[in-house]
């Protein structure tokens, strides 16, 4: 299999994704994106690579904007806040930047700026006048989230310029029906306007050759198969300009009132921080963007694949001097307790809450957002598991090999490093263990070069496992007042294994790690050291042993359960039941045909998010409709499944298909959905009555 990994590279520019600083971050932006970059830059530092690892706030765009009209405040202020709370939270979770910055920093516009203008003046966009509401008491153009109105689909009145939220479609404005302005409340006008548009439908050859040939084997299959669908859909023009106040202003003249789009400054935020970094230190930061020798990896979660493998390399390509990401590994998501975590909703674990209720105990999330890492598909965190993690791997494994193993190093010989006797020498098991343990670090390595996480620390946590037995089985305090040249042996080995472990578990639990090697008084750390059977040698004076880890009790664990069990007693009184609709006859019910039916075809609808095209058996034709049930199901696997339909319903065309009937759907306050099915498995085109 031929890998970019076997390249070596001269230096590694690491970037995890800019967290949107109108909020604060929670263990699905940890387990997704941050651990994992900071486990591969912290092994990377200790390979002696050359690597900058680049964080950062995104800090423009709408959301922000209207956060700050409702709680009456600037967009600055809210920046601000979240800046703050989200970088102290990172040094406290001891995710390791380099820098991080923020793109509302004068550097940032003033790269972005640049960056812009490069392009611009190599006539690189496409410049396009288009009419767009403009609301005229505030005297501004209405981005799509501050206009709202009636969806011509489904008749929902509060639909955005955007996007229904309630059938899913995407619109544009002038899609809704009586349109408004959030800022007035009146009904805005058409205006012209001018905005330039990067064409990405002209790239599409050099995608198709940079990723469909080139990353065919090294890229994960999520990402892989996410770029290749998104090409074989065919890229569209893409506006990477708009009519906003704030933002990295246009630098074109006589664009006043315009901004970049956020999607195209926000990543060329990377850029600008490892630019302020660099000229801070005095350091080329250049070469870390246009050296071909360096490595750029993009650690992000999957709803940013497109951005980072298709439009940002697009953008640099473009440019023409930048490299392009080797790798972008990004994960799927991470629910917690069952239910998808939800910053609206407050489901989520926040990490500064976290980090305020389990003081030091930063390496034990880690360590469990690490073992639960959604690397291929979603994954679940629960309380449960964090506590059983801890207590039967952290703390009985780890923690247990190494508190016995310095205990009785204290006890037998006074806190010193026994020296193996060359009379007696190593019984084979002590060979054993020694080979076992040389063989470790190759591993992990494999593992991490190949952006395996959880097996990398599986790895790791094998090491301890292998100390842990090694020990178990020799059972050194039953020897020790008869053998005792046999319990130097025993010990010394040991603490070779734990001098060892200090280093290899430096990237995923660096304070544990740390605590270690403050323990046995281990100061060079290298990773190409690790697994030698002679980095504690003979007379080596050893620190007292403290606990590396700490039970967690049920209480602490129920208290957690407790919270979430209180926000979802919350979510449920504030969403009350919709109000019932007006009285109809039975007859009115009767003219309803609602048959049993089975899907035989399904597919996404191209360009939204949530239809999807069905055709279906109703026992009396075969018919085609579109259902949006795509945010919730897959169209492949609802092929086969037994669905009701409301047949008779007035055909209708949506976006340029004519569906047939309606599938009937129960929904929750989140917007779930589920079908309505039979309780037996009835035939075709049973009726319902
Ligand atoms: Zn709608």
């Amino acid at each position: 299999m031929s890998t970019s990994s076997a390249k070596s590279f001269k230096r590694y520019t690491v970037t995890s994704a800019l967290p949107y600083a109108n909020g604060p971050l929670h263990i699905g932006h940890m387990a997704g994106v941050y651990v994992p970059a900071d486990i591969y830059v912290r092994y990377l530092r200790l390979k002696g690579r050359d690597v900058v690892f680049i964080g950062g706030s995104d800090e423009h765009g709408v959301p922000i904007t209207i956060k700050a009209r409702q709680e009456k405040t600037s967009p600055q202020a809210i920046v601000d806040r979240y800046h703050k709370l989200n970088k102290e939270s990172f040094e406290r979770f001891g995710i390791s930047f380099d820098v991080y910055s923020r793109t509302s920093a004068p550097i940032h516009h003033e790269t972005a700026s640049a960056f812009f203008r490069k392009l611009y003046d190599q006539g690189r966009f496409v410049e396009k006048e288009t009419e767009q509401y403009y609301d005229e008491e505030a005297r501004q153009f209405l981005a799509d989230r501050y206009i709202t109105g009636t969806c011509p689909h489904c008749g929902f009145e509060k639909a955005y310029g955007d996007q229904c939220e309630h059938c899913g479609t995407s619109l544009s404005p002038t899609d809704l029906i009586n349109p408004r302005s959030v800022l007035s409340g009146n009904q805005p006008v058409m205006k012209k306007t001018r905005h330039w548009y990067l064409p990405l439908d002209q790239y599409e050859p050099m995608l198709r050759k940079w990723i469909l040939e080139g990353h065919r084997h090294d890229w994960k299959p999520n990402v892989y198969g996410q770029c290749k669908s998104w090409i074989d859909q065919g890229l569209q023009p893409r506006a990477v300009t708009r009519d906003l106040d704030w933002g990295v202003k246009v630098p074109v003249e006589g664009t006043d009132g315009k901004v970049l789009y956020v999607w195209f400054d926000a990543p060329i935020g990377y850029i600008s921080a490892t630019r302020e970094w660099g000229e801070a230190r005095g350091v080329d930061w250049e070469k870390y963007w246009k050296d071909p020798e360096s490595r750029l990896v993009h650690f992000i979660g999957k709803d940013n694949i497109v951005f980072h493998c298709i439009i940002f390399p697009i953008m640099m390509h473009a440019e023409g001097s930048y490299i392009l990401p080797d790798n972008v590994p990004a994960n799927e998501f991470l629910n917690l307790e069952g239910d998808k975590i939800s910053t609206s909703r407050n489901w989520a674990v926040w990490l500064h809450e976290y980090l305020d209720e389990f003081p030091g105990k930063q390496d034990v999330l880690r360590y469990v957002l690490t073992a639960a890492a959604p690397e291929t598909k979603d994954n679940d965190f629960t309380w449960k598991d964090f506590q059983a993690r801890n207590n039967s791997e952290l703390l009985a494994i780890f923690g247990n090999f190494v508190n016995r193993t310095l205990v009785l190093t204290h006890k037998y010989f006074g806190g010193k490093v026994p020296a193996v006797e060359a009379s007696s020498g190593f019984m084979p098991e002590d060979r054993a263990a020694l080979e076992a343990l040389a063989g470790f670090p190759a591993k992990i390595e494999t593992a991490l070069e190949h952006f395996r996480f959880r097996e990398a620390l599986g790895e790791m946590m094998n090491l301890a496992r292998l100390g842990n037995k090694y020990l178990t089985d020799a059972e050194p305090w039953k020897l020790f007042k008869e053998d005792p040249v046999r319990v130097q042996t025993i010990l010394n080995v040991s603490l070779q294994i734990c001098a060892s472990l200090s280093m290899l578990a430096e990237p995923f639990l660096p304070f544990t790690a740390n605590r270690l090697r403050n323990m046995i008084r281990l100061g060079d750390v290298s990773w190409d050291k690790a697994g030698s059977p002679d980095l504690l040698s003979g007379g080596h004076e050893i620190d007292q042993p403290g606990l590396l880890f700490e039970r967690i009790e049920d209480e602490q664990v129920a208290r957690q359960v407790h919270k979430l069990l209180e926000t979802r007693n919350a979510n449920q009184e504030t969403t009350e039941a919709a109000p019932l609709k007006a009285g109809i006859s039975y007859e009115d019910f009767a003219r309803m045909d609602i048959r049993v039916a089975t899907v035989l075809e399904a597919e996404k609808v191209p360009k939204t998010k949530k239809l999807i095209k069905l055709r279906v058996d109703t026992g009396v034709d075969q018919r085609t409709l579109v259902s949006g049930i795509a945010g919730v199901y897959e169209p492949e696997n609802l092929v086969g499944r037994k669905v009701i339909v409301l047949a008779n319903l007035q055909a209708k065309t949506i976006k340029g298909i004519q569906s047939h009937g309606m599938v009937l759907m129960a929904e929750n306050h989140d917007g779930d959905l589920a079908f309505v099915v039979p309780e037996k498995d009835f035939p075709n085109g049973s009726m319902i009555s």
